[in-house]
């Protein structure tokens, strides 16, 4: 079984404590790779390695335009192993290849367009009242970066931080998720191949308690960059807020995709099927609650249910799969558990309804997808995160009151519109409190676009021109002659 090590100052080195602990295929249930578990003493030589990196080591010295060309160096060497870093997350995480495969060639993506902008930072000089005074800000890097992600999109959202963070001038220490750390481990791996200087990129593997809770405390780190559950998030929040840190946050939830009389239904019908089946309902923006007016509720879910009942589920290396396992126990337990609430709070089922026998050969866990009709806004079943596959589906009258039941919940991520009238079309988009609103389609995501929660569902944005500056400061340096 292959065995990792962490990755501190550009040596692979085992972690402090003197133990592993097995990572899990998903589909097969087998352990296949062993993980270090690390602890607050990895935790210190990796942020003041990444300080000493920052500070005064190469990567100080290099211009923002080396530090571009560094990154883009990055870009290409992950593209030639974009095919590799699929496999394995795919082997960590259950997501299927057909989406991987994509994900990760995409992935190059941002290593390209925060490297083309990492010499397009600059200040300013802004006019001063006094002759002879000279005042002009710079953009400086915050300090060594935390990058914390979770196990639903591994190399995805790592790369969210990292490109941005790196194009600033930080350096960074990337704590994965303790289901899923092979992907992250092997992508530090391409670093050293691209060129960039020990020391920029750390990886510390292990639990949140024991890496992440000590890196983000840590005095030196002065930005953690973090996604993941809502309680994960305010502990970090809180733990960020005690030493003035900055923070960006990206957590759950508990999106609507609303589809009104007048949408192209084909359309919104794949919509929903994949805003709540793809990655098995495992993803933040997840449509997992359907709303449909009431002149087209019963056809729409007749034909929501027979296109569902088509879905196949198997072995995610496969092309011909469409709904993979669930990545982790607890998160398998989890989703059940959501079943049986609905369940007992009223919720008709009219799809699967619980945990699905594995396919022939695997001993993962798989969950049949899930289709509840009747959900009323109060149901628990309507306002929390399941993070699976499991569809609440909810009928409204009109425009009010499609608004009303969709910005009802404490999440605010996501949104999606079905309607074919254009001034419904801006004014449901003007109005809903979501930090991402589709207009039909959904599940769109770019490099170039802003991405974050409002309410309950983050802090700060990535991607996109802006996010370089959730990792950069300003500094006004003032001079009289
Ligand atoms: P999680 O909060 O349990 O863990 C996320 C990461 O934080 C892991 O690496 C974990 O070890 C670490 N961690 C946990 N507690 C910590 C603490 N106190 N201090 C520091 N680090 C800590 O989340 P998860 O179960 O891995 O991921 C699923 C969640 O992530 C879902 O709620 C999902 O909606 C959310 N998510 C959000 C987005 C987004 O962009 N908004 C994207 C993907 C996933």
């Amino acid at each position: 079984m292959q065995q990792y090590q962490l990755l501190i100052g550009g040596e692979w080195t085992d972690p402090e404590s003197g133990q592993w602990f097995e990572t899990l295929n998903p589909y097969t249930g087998q352990p296949w790779a062993r993980i270090p578990r690390g602890g607050p003493g990895d935790v210190e030589r990796a942020v003041q390695a990444a300080e000493r990196a920052m500070r005064t080591g190469d990567w100080a010295r290099m211009t923002a335009t080396q530090r571009g060309h560094a990154l883009r160096r990055l870009g290409d060497v992950v593209a030639r192993h974009a095919e590799r870093l699929a496999t394995i997350e795919v082997r960590d995480n259950g997501k299927l290849f057909a989406e991987m495969g994509n994900q990760c060639r995409y992935l190059t993506e941002w290593f390209h367009y925060y490297g083309g902008l990492a010499d397009k930072v600059q200040g300013t000089v802004p006019p001063i009242d006094k002759p002879g005074v000279l005042n002009f800000t710079r953009q400086e890097p915050i300090g060594v970066t935390a990058c914390i992600t979770p196990w639903n999109s591994p190399l995805l959202l790592m790369a969210w931080k990292v490109a941005p963070a790196l194009a600033a001038g930080n350096a960074v220490v990337i704590k994965p998720s303790e289901f899923t750390s092979a992907s992250t481990l092997e992508f530090a791996a391409l670093a050293a191949e691209a060129g960039l200087p020990p020391g920029v990129i750390n990886v510390v593997t292990g639990y949140g308690s024991e890496v992440g809770e000590p890196l983000v405390a840590h005095p030196l780190v002065r930005k953690v960059a973090f996604t993941g559950g809502e309680s994960g998030g305010r502990h970090v929040n809180v733990a960020a807020a005690a030493d003035f840190k900055h923070v960006t946050l990206e957590l759950g939830g508990k999106s609507a995709n609303i589809v009104f009389e007048d949408a192209r239904l084909d359309d919104a019908l794949s919509g929903a099927i994949s805003g709540i089946f793809a990655a098995s309902g495992q993803t933040c923006i997840a449509g997992s609650r359907l709303l449909v007016q009431d002149s087209i509720h019963d056809e729409f879910l007749d034909r929501l249910v027979k296109l569902a009942a088509t879905a196949r589920l198997g072995d995610p290396m496969s092309p011909d799969t469409q709904i993979g396992p669930i990545t982790t126990e607890p998160q398998y337990c989890k989703v059940v558990d959501y079943i049986e609430i609905a369940k007992k709070e009223g919720a008709r089922c009219v799809m699967g309804g619980g945990a699905a026998e594995p396919p022939p050969g695997a001993g993962g866990r798989f969950v049949k997808p899930t289709i509840f009709a009747d959900v009323t806004p109060d149901m628990r079943i309507a306002r929390e995160e399941v993070f699976g596959p499991v569809l609440c589906v909810m009928r409204f009258k009109d425009d009010e009151e499609a608004i009303r039941i969709a910005n009802g919940t404490n999440y605010g991520l996501a949104a999606g519109v079905w309607t074919e009238s254009l001034r419904r079309a801006v004014e449901m988009s003007n109005r809903l409190v979501a930090g991402t609103v589709w207009v039909n389609t959904y599940r769109s995501t770019s490099y170039t676009t802003p991405f974050g929660g409002y309410k309950a569902s983050g802090l700060g944005r990535e991607n996109g021109i802006d996010a370089i500056r959730e990792y950069l400061q300003t500094k006004s340096v003032w001079f009289y002659t």
